[in-house]
């Protein structure tokens, strides 16, 4: 049975960029487009043409693009015709595949938002459908607030919806804007809606309001709609939107989605979901959720010894599709819950072949549980498991030896006569026989110490250049006056690679210290420096 076309609808650089601590410019918005069109999904909607120079700029030109470029904006203002209001006039102005119409499709916020007739708000869709199609255009009406409009007088909300599909609109796009629709309400509304209008002409957007974006959006699809809106991560206002980086593999993977439909992502571009949703995140300066579904790190991490020794003869005993198909790792946690088993594997996994009897294998499992109960965490911390290991297995070059370090805080009133804090290292290092002393300056003692760190290495420098801090986390033990502190780092380099450093100590800046030495000579051994 030939399977029937699901379109995917991006919103993350318009409904997206109105998260709290998000702002994108031009060029973010253009190297997110790229991956958005690498990865398949049919319409790009990139903004607000008019609204500000950045959307503006971004629909100056034509983008050659896969993907259709979507301009979002109002419907023509109550009492203005469509060649007299200059909203309309910048939408249609902009260079774009398709428009997407915002219009109110609830009675109440027709009369007390807009206080205008339902009427009036009814020819508003309609003029301006019809003045977008009039230049070409694709043209998608987002019927904003459509389920609790539906919900309060059904009729005024379907006659919105036909308004536009008559009008000429190849979607009709139902809107939970407040994300207060419960999953069988959507399968209940939608189900009505396509019986006024064919389901390949209706559109379903959801937010996140209850946790149920991504299975309202299903729930749309089972009911008959055959357009999912979704951001990138679940992108958005308040909680976000329907995360595309979940529905995309639930779409590729499950059987009940997979046999039925088809979408723009091909099978290889599956393959690169979990980098595409790091990539968003790198870019907008924040740490990947690593409880992500499908994409995240943990998604296929296990820590129990007993599951993890069916995992190794048997993946599918614990797993509900394969890491590799959505571009994931499998990841034995070693901890110290973990068996032979689990360490075994991933000491695979990182290259070393041991046989199971070997008795280094005891003594690494052993220096695991012992530091694990200073307060290390080696399941969070893949890279400094990594050298535990390799130095072990004897197998790390001393490449350089820190001889001592010196961090100072200073707090002080500046010429302009405010008060600040600033921070000053000091660090003595040994390569060789060649003694390198660095000094920098900090906002904080621990930035003030990795910039002198890595100021200067002498014949390593050129190994660490790309190196980059991307993430730290700090955690106070046990608490009380014993705490202890345990510092977790997470670095990048140019290869797109990450890895995760840990360091504890009594002393939060011994313990950043170690967790940046670790992370330095992470990046030295991986670029096969010579010792
Ligand atoms: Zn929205």
């Amino acid at each position: 049975m030939p399977r029937e076309r699901l379109y995917l609808f991006d919103t993350t650089l318009r409904d997206g960029a109105q998260t709290n601590g998000v702002d994108f410019t031009l060029a973010d918005k253009l190297a997110i487009t790229c991956l958005l069109d690498e990865l398949g999904v049919d319409y790009i909607e990139a903004g607000y043409p008019g609204a500000n120079p950045i959307d503006t700029g971004f629909f100056a030109e034509r983008r050659p693009l896969k993907a259709k470029t979507t301009a979002f904006g109002m419907t023509r203002r109550p009492g203005r015709s469509a060649s007299n209001d200059p909203g309309l006039a910048a939408l249609l102005a902009a260079e774009a595949d398709a428009v997407c119409f915002v219009a109110k499709s609830w009675d109440y916020h027709v009369r007390v938002a807009l206080e205008t007739s339902e009427e009036e708000n009814l020819a508003s869709i309609r003029d301006s459908v019809a003045a977008a199609r009039a230049k070409g255009r694709e043209v998608l009406l987002d019927c904003e607030h459509f389920f609790d409009g539906y919900k309060a007088k059904a009729t005024y909300a379907l006659a919105c919806a036909k308004a536009a599909y008559d009008a000429g609109a190849r979607w009709v796009v139902l809107c939970d804007t407040n994300g207060g629709t419960l999953p069988h309400e959507v399968e209940k509304i939608v189900g009505e809606v396509c019986q006024q209008i064919p389901g390949d002409h209706v559109g379903i957007h959801a937010h996140n309001d209850t946790e149920q974006a991504v299975a309202n959006s299903f729930a749309a699809v089972r009911a008959g709609a055959r357009q999912i809106q979704g951001t990138l991560n679940g992108l958005g206002e308040r909680c976000g939107n329907a995360n595309l980086a979940s529905i995309i593999p639930t779409l590729k993977l499950k059987s009940e989605y997979a046999e039925r439909f088809e979408i723009g992502v091909s099978d290889a571009a599956l393959g690169h979901i979990a980098r595409v949703s790091r990539a968003l995140d790198d870019l907008l300066n924040r740490a990947a959720d690593r409880h992500a579904p499908y994409v995240g790190e943990s998604a296929f991490a296990t820590k129990a010894g007993i599951h993890a020794s069916a995992i190794m003869k048997e993946p599918a005993t614990y797993e509900h599709v394969p890491p590799e198909r959505v571009g994931n790792k499998r990841k034995l946690l070693v901890s110290d819950q973990s068996g032979r088993s689990n360490l075994l594997a991933e000491l695979e996994r990182i290259g070393f072949a041991v046989d199971k009897d070997d008795p280094r294998l005891s003594r690494l499992l052993d220096a695991v549980k012992e530091r694990e109960a200073q307060g290390y965490a080696y399941e969070s911390a893949d890279a400094s498991f990594e050298l535990l290991a390799r130095r072990l297995l004897g197998k790390v070059p001393r490449y350089f030896e820190v001889e001592k370090f010196d961090v100072n805080v200073e707090q002080r009133i500046n010429a302009k006569g405010e008060r600040v804090t600033v921070s000053m290292a000091v660090v003595k290092v040994k390569v060789g026989e060649e003694a390198l002393i660095s000094a920098a300056e900090g906002n904080g003692p621990v930035n003030a110490l990795d910039l002198a760190l890595r100021k200067d290495l002498g014949k390593y420098q050129g190994y660490i250049a790309g190196l980059e801090l991307t993430d730290y986390r700090v955690r106070i033990l046990n608490g009380g006056t014993e705490a202890v502190t345990r510092v977790l780092i997470e670095s990048a380099d140019e290869n797109g690679d990450h890895w995760t450093t840990v360091g504890v100590s009594a002393n939060i800046i011994d313990a950043s210290f170690q967790a940046l030495m670790d992370s330095v000579v992470y990046k030295l051994v991986k670029s096969g420096a010579p010792a």
